[in-house]
């Protein structure tokens, strides 16, 4: 891969130009490099790139990591090319991140919207939300605000494209991806980073379109369980993505529904959404910055946001290279029966008796 670097993406996607350097430098011998699709907007012409790493095998479980959905959200973009640059680090010369590595595929698509970002703006080069743009609707007597996706007009953020138009460039390579690369693996925990939402830190499981309890509840529940119980003081705030909005169009969840359907095996989406409004009650100048209300501005903060997320990252490779704790229950709740009702009651309230 050849790098060729303009003045104008070293100030506008400077995270472009970072990883196209670590493709082309960075992890040789450890990283495979492909580009998911070029995706153009008026003389820009941009990569989506996934970068995998371990093992080879289609049948091996798989941790897979996607940041840069939303243009402005470049803070996740951030914390996925730290983490990249440790991994890399450690495999040169740690041996139990190389074994750990043989028993998963670890992959990666670090900008999913690279037009987006350079432009600082949350849709894609079409005005369309990446995450409100597949074709899936609210459940029926559910409700989705404006920003739960809209038809109105490109003109407006979380617009969901025409009715009835194939999904972007963007979602559908990454659909292509995921299902080309994934469909032989027995459990894939996925993990999306965003920011801008609230004061906490939430890791969300799906559904975005109903309030209904999602399938495979009791691998989420053991899953957290593992979090919960391997770093007592962990910070994010869990729960399924409907207990704080509805929206159209999510792409986790048609994922979701469509491998389960075809497949039944394990797939746990998860996304990451950094709650930005402290960021914002610290330095309040942040709110006249686009910029300025889904990203830390100040170093010393995007440092520490940087550090923060690194050990949940590990966390999930750890737990998709080593399904059996959490795909069968065979972590330390061991009883199946009790992890439905157990989360049910934590996320759903209902009640555990
Ligand atoms: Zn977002």
């Amino acid at each position: 891969m050849t790098v060729s670097v303009s003045r104008a993406m070293l100030q506008r996607l400077p995270e472009l130009v970072e990883l196209q350097r670590l493709a082309a430098h960075g992890g040789k011998g450890f990283v495979r490099v492909e580009e998911l699709v070029t995706v153009t907007h008026k003389d820009l012409s941009l990569p989506v790139l996934a970068f995998e790493f371990g093992s080879q095998d289609p049948k091996a479980p798989v941790f897979f990591l996607t940041g840069g959905v939303h243009g402005l959200e470049r803070i996740g973009s951030q914390v996925i090319l730290s983490y990249l640059k440790t991994l890399i680090n450690l495999a040169h010369w740690d041996y139990s991140t190389r074994n750990l590595l043989e028993r998963v595929r670890f992959s990666v698509v670090p900008i999913v919207n690279p037009i987006g970002m350079y432009l600082g703006r949350r849709s894609n080069g079409q005005g369309v939300d990446l995450m409100r743009n597949a074709p899936i609707d609210v459940a029926k007597g559910g409700r989705a605000g404006i920003a739960g996706g809209h038809r109105i007009s490109n003109k407006l953020p979380w617009y969901r494209g025409l009715e009835g138009a194939p999904m972007e460039a963007e979602s559908t390579a990454l659909t292509s991806y995921f299902e080309q690369n994934f469909s032989r693996s027995q459990s894939v925990i996925a993990l999306d980073m965003h920011s801008g939402f609230g004061s906490v830190d939430r890791l969300w499981f799906p559904y975005a379109r109903t309030t209904e309890p999602f399938p495979n509840l009791k691998q989420v529940y053991q899953l957290v369980h593992n979090l919960d119980s391997a770093y007592p003081h962990h910070i994010y705030k869990v729960e399924p993505q409907s207990a704080s909005y509805t929206t159209h169009g999510d792409l986790w969840d048609y994922l979701y529904d469509r491998r389960r359907i075809e497949q039944g095996s394990i797939f746990i989406p998860l996304t990451l959404e950094l709650g930005s409004w402290s960021w914002i009650k610290k330095n309040p100048r942040q709110l006249f910055s686009a910029l300025g209300i889904f990203n830390p501005l100040l170093p010393h903060r995007t440092s520490r946001i940087l550090r923060r997320h690194l050990h949940l990252l590990d966390f999930m490779l750890r737990s998709a290279a080593s399904p059996a704790s959490w795909v069968q229950g065979r972590g330390l709740l061991a009883n199946s029966d009790d992890l439905e009702r157990l989360a049910r009651a934590r996320w759903y309230d209902e009640q555990a008796a």
